[in-house]
């Protein structure tokens, strides 16, 4: 059953501390959940995590999709009262239209979601309207997780609600896989909680900048899909959120209340559902409906069409055909750094990998906070088999951003390349207790100490990085045990 158990979705909800603080929880019902400490949900969000990006087919590691959500939800969470949130938006392969919060501030997006949207301020009414569940502890109330429970069942619990959310189908996998915990009457939440979540996703939505009528009409497009759809296949979303008259016209009569601000779209939405768009199985049909698009000119942006085309034709293996398009996006000067990397992406399609890392070295002068552009580049070195090169590339990231597992991973591939096993190892610890998993960071610990190819002053760090996290092991286990 253990299979089952990342197969999960909907909305978990706790909250930071700082947001707790500053935005007084209604009462609408179990208030145990309300002291769970932020630490303990951040775990159990990070081990729910760790099953989607280990066992979940449909994780999507694409570093792009998740870099263009993450600067959304930034934008939402520094408008949203208080919140300063450590909130990690990560995308799933998935065409329902959907999104759902894990405990800890994890929000998962669907492509769906993407595709089905019409503008930037449709995603953006979803994703904050998710954040207001996570940041009032809607799922932790609603759950009933409470400080006396015991950290393993509080993750069974977890995810075995969020599966049955998203995953129906699979819902009574997950129920065994809790023991039997009664979720059938846990759907949904309720009505006061997506009540709640709607009007404070409103005032988040409307303090960003986005169009506020958003909201409503998204929700009205969701409900004519589901008028469409057969009794199983309504969008996930409207299942686990379900969207009824009243909300609509309440979230209507919100945006009455404001004056019309009219939002441009970032041209990174267009290019993120592009590349969304032109995942289609066949990447012919792919090109074939983006090609028409841009030969008739029906597009709502076209260096949207072009960037989607451009992605279809690399698929269909044909990158001298994707180089055209991007250098009809370069000379129309649309700049961002998906259009480096997918120039980058053309060259190595045509073996010049040379040529690539030039375009990936001049992008990342230009966008040196965009990390996507880093992780091309540090593929791209890899693909050159430049271990060392990777290694000196890594060096002033890791330390402005020292808690990415992706460089660490960069890191113990370069040093495996080099055959330096000591150095291996502890980079690989470092990626383990990043994706929360400290019992095999204490393993690969341990067989960097007895690797035997290290200097003193490197071993010397192995063993006190392992006396670390052998204490916060111990400790962690004492508190599972102790009843609170
Ligand atoms: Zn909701």
């Amino acid at each position: 059953m253990r299979f089952l158990a990342w197969l999960l979705a909907a909305a978990l909800a706790f909250t930071p501390r700082a947001f707790a603080q500053s935005q007084p929880l209604p009462d609408l019902g179990d208030s145990g959940a309300s002291e769970l400490p932020p630490a303990t949900e951040r775990r159990i969000g990070e081990s729910i995590m760790r099953d989607i990006r280990a066992r979940d087919p449909a994780f999507l590691d694409d570093p792009e999709i998740a870099d263009y959500l993450n600067s959304l939800g930034a934008r939402l969470a520094s408008s949203a009262p208080g919140a300063r949130a450590d909130f990690e938006f990560f995308p799933l392969r998935d065409s329902t239209v959907n999104a759902f919060a894990l405990p800890g501030g994890f929000i998962g997006v669907h492509t769906g979601l993407i595709s089905a949207s019409d503008n930037e301020s449709e995603v953006a009414s979803v994703l904050a309207h998710e954040m207001a569940h996570v940041t009032q502890r809607h799922i932790a109330r609603q759950l009933g997780l409470q400080k006396q429970m015991q950290l393993p069942m509080m993750i069974a619990t977890a995810a075995a609600i969020l599966f049955a959310r998203s995953r129906p189908d699979l819902a009574q996998g997950a129920a065994i896989a809790s023991h039997g915990a009664a979720i059938q009457t846990q759907l949904a939440f309720n009505r006061d909680f997506e009540r709640e979540a709607d009007r404070l996703g409103f005032q988040t939505l409307a303090g960003a900048g986005f169009d506020v009528r958003a909201m409503s009409t998204f929700f009205e497009k969701m409900q004519r899909h589901a008028r469409a759809f057969d009794d199983g296949k309504v969008p996930g979303y409207l299942r686990t959120h379900p969207v009824t008259t009243e909300r609509i016209s309440d979230a209507e009569t919100r945006s009455l209340t404001l004056p019309y601000r009219q939002h441009a779209d970032s041209i990174e939405y267009h290019l993120v559902r592009a590349k969304v768009r032109a995942e289609a199985p066949d990447p012919h049909d792919a090109v074939r409906i983006f090609g028409d698009a841009v030969k008739d000119r029906r597009f709502a942006s076209e260096p949207g069409a072009r960037y989607g085309l451009a992605i279809a034709l690399l698929r269909a293996q044909d990158p001298k055909g994707a180089e055209a398009e991007v250098a009809r996006l370069r000379a129309a000067s649309v700049a961002s750094p998906m259009v480096d990397i997918l120039a980058a992406r053309t060259r190595s399609a045509q073996g010049d990998h040379a040529g690539a890392l030039g375009v990936l070295k001049a992008a990342y002068a230009r966008y040196p906070q965009r990390r996507p552009v880093l992780y091309a580049t540090l593929d791209t070195l890899q693909a050159m088999n430049q271990p060392e090169q990777v290694i000196a590339t890594l060096a002033e990231p890791l330390r402005i951003y020292p808690r990415d597992a992706k460089l660490h991973e960069a890191r113990a591939k370069a040093y495996a390349s080099l055959g330096k096993r000591l150095l291996q190892h502890q980079a690989q610890a470092e990626v383990y207790l990043l994706r929360g998993s400290i019992v095999a960071a204490i393993e690969q610990l341990q067989l960097a100490q007895s690797a035997g190819d290290g200097n003193f002053y490197e071993l010397s760090a192995v063993d006190a990085r392992l006396k670390e996290l052998r204490a916060e092991h111990a400790r962690e286990m004492a508190d599972q045990r102790r009843p609170k």
